[in-house]
């Protein structure tokens, strides 16, 4: 696997006083979509900051491309979207983006290219004082990609877009990493890196608490919902069960969570056998989110 990125023991403390990254360390590998996921204030911003050479780190270090390049020529194979889309309100999409790759030397034609990916092709003619947010992060997507980086990192992508426009730049997200191009993009949304990542790294008062998949994330063994006529003889016999964790229940059901892995098929012969006739009977999985406040409850 080809290494975009290398974070190792990653350090930030602002005007000596704010810890707002703490011994972060994580690595970032070609083609997958990565998430760093975390509530406001939690040190999303300062860790792409500081990969980006905008922000000076405290201590720790950061490599990219196995190091073989100097940062400075390493940041030109990146793209970045750190804060607000910026460009010329009196100058359409299409002169904006020229402009663009005039100042970094890139040919004119991939103007269109990106235009045509994000979206907007269609409206290049148009100022860029009269887009809609949307519009404007996606031209601003469209121009990071301009000369084709390695990487795309974006900052909050969605932050204050309507439905329909957060829509399309999680289509998108998802579109430009099918292309092969890695994604790093950092999110308070734990709905947005379930849909959108492959792999996370949650953040909370700047501490790493958990990366790896999401997928990962979310395979806790889960919990069936269970209904009976007789729920004590249920009950009875789910504890006599292997795989049963602990039994809850919630009004005339139970709730069963379970510490190894067991088919809902399964579970039903088992209890058929023992004289049990269920009324009722769903397998869940804990969502990102559930899984998230379970990690973060006693930090
Ligand atoms: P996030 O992006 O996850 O919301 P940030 O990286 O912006 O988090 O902030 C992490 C912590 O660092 C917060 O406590 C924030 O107030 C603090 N912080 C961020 N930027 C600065 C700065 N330029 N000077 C001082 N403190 C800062
Ligand atoms: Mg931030």
């Amino acid at each position: 696997m080809e290494t975009i990125l290398t974070i190792k023991n990653l350090d930030k403390v602002y005007n000596k006083k704010v810890h707002a990254v703490k011994n972060v360390s994580f690595e970032i590998y070609k083609g997958n979509v990565y998430g760093i996921l975390g509530p406001n204030g939690s040190g999303k911003s300062t860790t792409l900051g500081i990969v980006l050479n905008v922000v000076n780190k405290t201590s720790g270090e950061y490599q990219w491309f196995n190091g073989n390049l100097e940062t400075h020529d390493a940041l030109k194979k990146v793209g970045a979207i750190i804060e607000r889309p910026n460009f010329y309100p009196y100058m359409t999409a299409e002169e904006n983006l020229k402009l663009v790759c005039k100042i970094k030397s890139i040919p004119l034609t991939k103007v269109y290219e990106k235009l045509e990916l994000v979206g907007l092709l269609d409206r290049k003619d148009s100022k860029f004082r009269t887009f809609s947010l949307g519009m404007k992060q996606r031209l601003a997507i469209a121009s990071a990609l301009l000369n084709d980086p390695e990487i795309l990192i974006l900052d909050e992508p969605t932050n204050g877009l309507d439905p329909q426009g957060i829509r399309q730049i999680r289509d998108l997200i998802k579109i430009i990493a099918s292309q092969g191009t890695t994604i790093l993009l950092a999110s308070h949304l734990l709905d947005e890196v379930e849909k959108v990542c492959s792999h996370v790294v949650v953040l909370r008062h700047g501490e790493m608490l958990y990366q790896g998949s999401v997928d990962g994330m979310l395979s806790t063994e889960g919990f069936f919902e269970l209904k009976s006529e007789n729920l004590n003889l249920l009950k009875e016999k789910l504890t006599q069960h292997v795989a049963v964790e602990n039994i809850l229940q919630e009004e005339d059901k139970l709730v069963v969570h379970l510490k190894e892995n067991l088919e809902a098929k399964d579970l039903n012969e088992y209890l058929f056998k023992n004289g049990i006739i269920l009324q009722h009977l769903v397998k869940r999985k804990n969502s990102l989110e559930e899984q998230f406040l379970e990690l973060t409850k006693n930090k």
